[in-house]
């Protein structure tokens, strides 16, 4: 069945059709690394058309409910991933439905030349969301990506117009990551990412998460912004250190260094607040938000608060999509049910349920539980991708955040007990 010589999956054939050959290549599994298996040399069932950026798992969703995703052949999976924290409502939240079929039956799309009264509604809706964090307006992209792209934009543009050329540097941390532009690769301080596609944006520099000293001394006199994610998600889901964000927001402040949160993963209540850095009791002057922020239609948010709400002048920043009225319609959505306090407290209750419920099960294996909210990391002696895959012949969905971090990115809405039968699934694989 692995005519290649590659690896053989048992779970993998037994979920094909018999008439066809699998071809299942192991390529170049490195340390660290999951088993990389390109199922797309399997003809006429997975699509070769895309190019080979993921590792697809072997199962076709077809639509969603709640915490559920149905497979083909009607298959019920519990969907802990919530698409890499995106579908924070679950699926087919009737409130979101509602909203994307009469936004889309009235107008899908007008140009910012143009205004809008539900992309109005949206802006000042989310503005009025991260006012406690001291922001005052915002851009509106597409992508997490974009969103930092355009907070770098900001930091730079703020220092020069104040302070002229050569203070442009953007420092950010080791094992953090801001997207896959090449910019934001740049901003990424994980040298995996870094292979292959150079040269880079000048001028990002990495500082060591959690070293005062370290930071004190990269925060020079040429650097225009600090990009910190205040809880790393894609590195193990590791949350910042809070003296450590409370010396860098001392020192941007002294310094007059835009600091910069990307709430990208751990925005729009993931950890249990609006944003992430309410919980830290920090605010910055620039948060970029995306994933959960429409609930699952593409979006991305630069927000600034008061020192660099009006840095850009026309003509400085565009995105044919930004504001797009799909994302204004559901991500009004998002934000009526989210920013709300007993909503969030909830978020909060069901993330220590889970970290409870793993406690108790006194498990040798599980070597850390970290994260805050329904931002999960735990670390495990097995390799994370193999739990994922047998999870996902069992009916769960899990993610990975390095080879031995299972993560967890629920939708808020999951109840108690599918909470409780995920974790006894889990609790079998670890
Ligand atoms: N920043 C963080 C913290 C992320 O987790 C991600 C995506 O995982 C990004 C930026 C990039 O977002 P996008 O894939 O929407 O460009």
């Amino acid at each position: 069945m692995a005519p290649h010589g590659g690896k053989s999956l048992p779970f993998l054939e037994a979920a094909l059709p018999p008439f066809t050959v699998l071809n299942v290549l192991t390529m170049g599994a490195s340390k660290g690394t999951p088993p990389y298996v390109n199922i797309c040399e399997y003809k006429g069932w997975i699509m070769t058309d895309f190019m080979n950026t993921y590792h697809r798992l072997p199962v076709t969703f077809t639509r969603g409910e709640g915490a559920y995703l149905f497979d083909e052949a009607g298959k019920r999976y519990l969907d802990f991933t919530s698409g890499i924290g995106v579908n924070c409502l679950g699926h087919a939240y009737p409130a979101l439905v509602q909203a994307l079929s009469e936004q889309s039956a009235a107008c899908i799309h007008v140009s910012n030349y143009f205004q809008s009264a539900v992309a109005k509604r949206f802006a000042r809706k989310l503005v009025e969301a991260c006012s406690g964090a001291g922001m005052k307006s915002v851009f509106l992209g597409n992508s997490g990506a974009e969103a930092n792209e355009c907070a770098c934009k900001i930091a730079r543009k703020y220092s020069l117009k104040k302070y002229g050329p050569g203070r442009h540097v953007i420092v950010t941390l080791r094992g953090s990551f801001h997207g896959r532009t090449v910019t934001m690769l740049s901003a990424t301080g994980q040298d995996k990412f870094h292979k292959d596609f150079g040269p880079f944006t000048e001028g990002f520099i990495y500082a060591p998460p959690g070293d005062i000293p370290a930071l004190d001394r990269a925060l020079d006199n040429t650097v225009a912004g600090l990009l910190i994610e205040p809880v790393q998600g894609e590195n193990g889901v590791r949350a910042q250190d809070a003296a450590y964000l409370e010396a860098a927001a001392r020192f941007c402040a002294e310094r007059d260094i835009l600091l910069m949160f990307d709430e990208i993963q751990c925005g729009v209540g993931r950890t249990g607040s609006f944003l992430a850095c309410e919980g830290f009791g920090i605010k910055p002057d620039v948060v970029t938000l995306a994933k959960a922020l429409s609930g699952g239609v593409p979006v991305g948010a630069a927000l600034a608060g008061e020192k660099a709400a009006d840095v850009f002048a026309v003509g400085d920043h565009a995105s044919t999509f930004g504001g797009n009225l799909l994302a204004a319609a559901a991500g009004l959505v998002v934000l009526e049910t989210v920013h709300n306090a007993a909503f969030l407290k909830d978020i909060t209750r069901k993330g220590d349920m889970i970290r409870d419920i793993i406690r108790s099960w006194n498990k040798p294996s599980v070597k850390d539980i970290r994260g805050k909210g329904l931002m999960i990391g735990i670390d495990i002696e097995r390799d994370a991708w193999d739990v994922l895959e047998t999870a996902l012949e069992k009916g769960l969905l899990l993610l990975t955040a390095g080879a031995k971090t299972v993560r967890f990115l629920p939708p808020y809405t999951i109840r108690d007990e599918e909470i409780e039968s995920g974790l006894r699934i889990l609790r079998e694989l670890v």
